[in-house]
């Protein structure tokens, strides 16, 4: 009884890293052995999938109840070319400490591994279906771009009926929001005891990701995973730091306040199954509700600065490995598709894998390479999903600036919205 209550008082952060801390050393000394403590991981995964899709919905719900559709178009106005900008300047980031550290001089092209091109995600089909022909399917599948978009239709029916001229249409819409807000108290319940079993989960996920390392391929492409970490530190430590200056933020207790996610993300690989803790990050970072919510479910799917920080360097290395020369023209190329290809990967683990494959397609490298790199994965992944996740929050705070500066401005109260 005595541990139990010893271990609920303990700060999140603090059982976090413990946990973190017990797996890095179980998958050391059990090796591949380990990997019967991968239910312990995938239980915790699956306890955050759980809640993700009901979070999304009910959450955003509320908070387009607390907004109004001029608000929420002009949060959408920010907030994309936002998630364009800093993606392009992962890509740019990940190229210029690529070519600083070359990872892949010395590495020769595997000859063995035959691999087939992927299908290209088509950026208007990509669109199309955020509008779901089925929303079960939608929720179902975890799509979860759909999810939103029926989100906010649902939000907006109930905002229009609560101030609609009829009684009647008001008493329901009235009836449906407290429901609803009620419902997002019960996920938000649910997810405070999740986050109790979180340590544990940790611990099973970073001792097989540890314990599955063939310590060959590590050693062979030390410079690979070297580089990766210092380009997202460049982001984190440099690039994040020099916007949010730039907004009047403290990046020092803006960077406190989000560390429960930064680090779930990391030990997770998921931005998806992140969002539950983002959005609790957001929160406690004194991001508005409006923005937090809207922004952040987005966020995870479609901003991944990580992501393209990975396929910035990941050309340069394949070009180091082929001796081929890249020009400036070929540069901004990559930039483009990188982008694009960030774009259309989903938040889950190994995602990158598959992005990195388009990229090297349409810029006419050999597969064989990302196969190469497959082998050490998730040990890269985990620091590109921090880079994935830190990114949204940036994001949104930058936004969420905005908008109080603007109300300022206007001389209008900035109700953050939380209760
Ligand atoms: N694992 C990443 C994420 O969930 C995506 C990727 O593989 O790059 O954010």
């Amino acid at each position: 009884m005595n541990i139990l209550s010893w271990y609920f008082n303990k700060s999140f952060m603090f059982k976090m890293t413990a946990g973190f801390v017990i797996g890095i050393v179980l998958g050391f000394l059990l090796g591949e052995d380990s990997s019967f403590l991968a239910p312990l991981g995938k239980l915790f995964l699956n306890l955050l999938k759980m809640i993700v899709i009901p979070l999304v919905v009910l959450s955003l719900m509320v908070a387009v109840n607390h907004s109004s559709p001029k608000e929420l178009g002009r949060i959408g106005a920010k907030i994309f070319p936002l998630y364009l900008l800093t993606t392009a300047v992962a890509i740019f980031v990940g190229i210029a400490v690529a070519y600083v550290t070359n990872p892949g001089a010395g590495l020769t092209l595997p000859a063995d591994a035959v691999v087939k091109p992927p299908d290209n995600p088509n950026f208007i089909d990509t669109i199309i279906n955020m509008v779901p022909s089925n929303i079960y399917m939608a929720f179902s599948e975890g799509d979860i771009l759909a999810v939103v978009f029926v989100a906010i239709v649902l939000g907006l029916a109930i905002l229009f009926m609560r101030h609609s001229d009829d009684p009647k249409q008001r008493e329901m819409g009235d009836l449906v929001f407290r429901i609803t807000e009620a419902g997002n108290e019960v996920i938000s319940k649910i997810l405070s005891g999740i986050l109790q079993y979180a340590p544990i989960g940790i611990i099973g996920i970073t001792a097989n990701t540890i314990g599955s390392q063939g310590m060959d391929t590590v050693v062979a492409l030390g410079m690979f995973i070297l580089t990766a970490y210092i380009g997202v530190a460049s982001m984190v430590l440099l690039v994040y730091p020099l916007i949010l200056k730039v907004f009047g933020v403290n990046v020092f207790d803006f960077y406190s306040r989000i560390k429960d996610a930064v680090f779930t993300s990391f030990a997770t690989s998921s931005s998806l199954s992140t969002l539950p803790i983002t959005l609790k990050a957001a929160e406690k970072a004194g991001i508005g509700e409006r923005v937090a919510k809207l922004t952040l479910p987005i966020g995870a799917t479609v901003n991944m600065d990580g992501t393209a920080l990975r396929f910035g360097m990941a050309v340069i290395f394949a070009a180091e490995i082929m001796g081929m020369s890249i020009s400036f023209g070929d540069l901004v190329t990559i930039v483009v598709i990188g982008t694009m290809a960030a774009i259309g990967t989903a938040g889950v683990p190994g995602a990158g894998l598959i992005g990195m494959s388009i990229v090297f397609t349409q810029a006419g490298l050999p597969l064989e390479i990302v196969a190469l790199t497959a082998g050490i994965n998730a040990l890269v992944d985990m620091v590109f999903t921090c880079g994935n996740v830190t990114g949204d929050l940036v994001a949104a705070k930058i936004v969420d600036q905005s908008e109080r500066k603007a109300a300022l401005k206007a001389g209008i109260y900035y109700d953050h919205g939380y209760d």
